[in-house]
């Protein structure tokens, strides 16, 4: 399959990348800067070789022109659209998380109806955080599902980061349904959902400094942050693996039957607690950054006090195995190690 691939520079998308080539898919990505377009290039000279790995520059998502070019590639037949804002450094949540958010699902979208003739799948890398209800994170006599959606709007983005974040997610996941409803296009949608990510960096333009925002904590862990106090899990335990994540998106590519579903992606929850554990277990050498055994904290929301979620239907669909916490964890430290931690 020809696949068109957005954001490739990204951590879940890396992953993706890596392994569409690893099954003989042709592979257009874009990114947003030729330094980044030349690292990805160097990283696979034999796919770049055989005209199997080509990269394209699209400098602002938030345009809704922006994937306009791209899609002039002939004989393009999916598209998996990962690239959005998942960060916390921005002052203005309307133009710099929103916008490329939204107007990058849409106008992606848009692209592909106009120009994109042979395209037949799209899938979308959306989030838990446009399924979730921040208000029922401690009430266990509520369930979320496939069928969940989170309730903020545009008027709640001022709220905090994570709720803006939330918001933008949850808004471009509706753009692109809603397009699909409206417009009738060739092609067919899939989301995928998952909550928080964890797992090695294959990414070639990480460093300790710009590691993705899901992998933040674990750097600093392994800095010596949480030594004196391990901090709370927070309201949302639920993860995931980066790898199942990307084989998620190249399941959701290929498989006609998925057309229409949106995928709840996790193989349940996980704690700080747990990952300090896990870490002291299999890294002898960060003994001295981690905190002490009798050190506190870190638990996460006991099940009488949290959610309650069912992904029974995104299991049947996907039927993944999913990976574990203690090789997500030991494989993405290990990666972190190639970083210099
Ligand atoms: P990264 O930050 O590593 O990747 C984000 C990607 O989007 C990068 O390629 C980045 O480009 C690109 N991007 C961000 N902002 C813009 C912009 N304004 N214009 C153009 N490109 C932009 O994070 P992840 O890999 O974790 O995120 C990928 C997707 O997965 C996102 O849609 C995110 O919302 C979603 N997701 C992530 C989760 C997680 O825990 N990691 C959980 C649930 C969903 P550049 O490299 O140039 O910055």
């Amino acid at each position: 399959t020809k696949v068109l691939l957005t954001g490739g520079s990204g951590f879940i998308a890396a992953h993706c990348l890596e392994q569409l080539l690893a099954k003989n898919h042709t592979v257009v990505t874009t990114v947003r800067t030729d330094a980044k377009r030349q690292a990805i290039l160097d990283a696979y000279p034999d796919a770049v070789a055989a005209s199997r790995l080509d990269v394209h520059i699209v400098p602002d998502i938030a345009q809704l022109d922006a994937f306009n070019q791209v899609l002039q590639v002939p004989g393009l037949q999916a598209v998996l659209h990962t690239a959005s804002p998942f960060h916390f450094h921005w002052s203005d949540p309307q133009t710099e998380l929103i916008d490329p958010a939204v107007n990058g699902t849409t106008g992606i979208l848009q692209a592909i109806h106009a120009h994109g003739k042979d395209v037949r799948r799209v899938v979308v890398t959306s989030s838990f955080a446009a399924i979730l209800d921040e208000t029922k994170f401690a009430d266990p006599t509520h369930t979320f599902t496939e069928a969940s959606w989170n309730p903020s709007t545009v008027e709640n983005i001022h709220d905090s980061k994570p709720t803006a974040y939330r918001v933008s997610k949850t808004l471009a996941e509706r753009a692109a349904w809603d397009f699909v409803d409206r417009e009738k296009p060739a092609f067919d949608l899939v989301t995928v959902c998952p909550p928080l990510v964890f797992g090695p960096v294959v990414h070639h333009l990480a460093t300790l400094e710009n590691i993705n925002t899901s992998n933040e904590r674990i750097v600093t862990l392994l800095k010596g942050g949480w030594k004196d106090k391990i901090p709370d899990t927070g309201a949302v335990p639920l993860w995931v693996d980066v790898r199942d994540v990307a084989r998620a998106h190249v399941v959701a590519m290929g498989k006609k039957e998925l057309g229409g579903q949106r995928l709840f992606t996790t193989p349940g929850c996980m704690s700080h607690r747990e990952i300090v554990d896990i870490v002291r277990r299999k890294f002898p050498e960060f003994k001295d950054r981690l905190p002490a055994e009798s050190v506190q904290g870190g638990e996460r929301p006991k099940d009488s006090e949290m959610f309650s979620y069912d992904v029974s239907k995104t299991d049947k669909l996907l039927g993944i195995e999913w990976i574990g916490l203690e090789k997500s964890i030991g494989d993405l430290v290990e990666s972190l190690k190639g970083k210099g931690i």
